[in-house]
């Protein structure tokens, strides 16, 4: 099983906390969803062994910002190309400021979860944030959505914006409101060269101290576990049975293709990033010249990133699994180090399975980064 993910790398404006790569000029919008289409001929042997693709997964960038027509071209380029199961879970990332009554019915014959990047039904969060919807425009968007028939809606909040924990409350409040089956919830991280850096550095905004982070994000754990939610992975809670299906193939190892630019694919050993650069991107493309780099995985490498991954998920990990996949050695190793770690209570050990307590996944990378060797 596999899953291709499709970057589409446009956005309306640039956010001031985001560092993915999006470009906000649309001049060259159509060549590069060309090339997109492109690629994704030129490279299905990347995933020919690892067939049937169960998800495909429109992210970016912008992806509702693009006419449906392509998203349909790309989706048909993809079936023509692949082999993929009957009934894929097809992800698209959406802006609440994209999402008409209309075009959400066009792409709901085609796209049966939908990602609404939300972040906070509050306009001082958002225009802080610098997004371009307003709180209102975000609700209309859920329920827009709910009447065009997506019956799998996932929303997106950032917490750690600001110190309150009334805000954040109500975020979480109004989110379950709509009871989505799946809601994804992120720390604000303030990434270099940002304008959210910038304005920190210059004393102009100021966020959350750590100790409201660590409040705030136990009030969602406390708050979706009593609504039903299961909490899956450091940052997502779904309903029983919405887990997003390409998220937890990233978190599992699955392979993948990722198609566009700055995209990165994985195979298992493998891993491949296109070029961050739009017309460096579809000049290659065109010309059939590689537009990606390739690394390839020593067994260290791997062990690292299945301890990285496995862990950040309420499954955790299974020693005999890791056994399989890495040998005798590896699992000794890991064994070894995580002695301390029980002992002081940062992982819980259940039979074979071990597992880092839902009240430290905040502090997982600590934890995690004792088991790496
Ligand atoms: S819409 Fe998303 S990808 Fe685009 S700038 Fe904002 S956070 Fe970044």
């Amino acid at each position: 099983m596999s899953g291709i993910y499709i970057h589409i790398p446009f956005c309306r404006s640039k956010c001031a906390y985001c560092n993915f790569f999006s470009v906000v000029s649309s001049k060259e919008q159509i060549k590069t969803l060309e090339a997109i289409a492109k690629e994704l001929t030129q490279r299905s042997a990347f995933l020919q062994d690892f067939f049937p693709v169960e998800t495909i997964y429109f992210g970016g960038g912008t992806p509702s910002g693009i006419d449906e027509e392509w998203i349909f071209k790309i989706l048909d380029v993809i079936f023509q190309n692949y082999s993929v199961v009957d009934n894929p879970e097809i992800a698209l990332e959406a802006n609440p400021d994209d999402l008409s009554p209309k075009y959400l019915v066009n792409i709901s014959n085609r796209i049966n979860r939908l990602s609404i990047g939300v972040q906070s039904f509050h306009n001082g969060d958002l225009h802080f944030l610098g997004r371009r919807h307003t709180a209102e425009k975000a609700k209309t968007a859920i329920s827009d959505a709910r009447k065009a028939g997506f019956n799998n809606i996932s929303i997106d909040l950032i917490y750690g914006v600001s110190d309150s924990i009334e805000i954040w409350e109500d975020n979480i409040q109004t989110a379950l409101s709509f009871a989505p089956e799946h809601i994804s919830a992120y720390s604000l991280t303030v990434e270099e060269r940002t304008l959210l850096d910038q304005n920190l550095k210059q004393g102009k905004q100021i966020i959350a101290s750590e100790d409201f982070v660590e409040q705030q994000y136990e009030l969602l754990i406390n708050a979706l576990n009593r609504s039903g939610y299961e909490h899956y992975e450091i940052s997502n809670f779904a309903k029983p049975g919405f887990h997003s299906k390409h998220n937890s193939g990233y978190w599992n190892g699955a392979p993948y293709l990722g198609v566009g630019p700055a995209a990165h694919s994985f195979n298992g050993t493998i891993r491949r990033w296109n070029v961050a650069h739009i017309r460096q991107y579809c000049e290659g493309i065109a010309n059939g010249i590689s537009v990606f780099e390739t690394e390839e995985l020593s067994d260290r490498e791997c062990y690292n990133e299945y301890v990285m991954l496995h862990l950040r998920t309420a499954n955790g990990i299974d020693e005999t699994d890791l056994k399989a996949k890495f040998g005798k050695k590896y699992r000794e190793f890991f064994l070894q180090q995580a002695v301390p770690l029980i002992k002081s209570g940062q992982i819980l050990r259940e039979k074979t399975t071990f597992r880092i307590p839902e009240t430290l996944f905040l502090l997982s990378d600590h934890i995690i980064a004792e088991l790496f060797i």
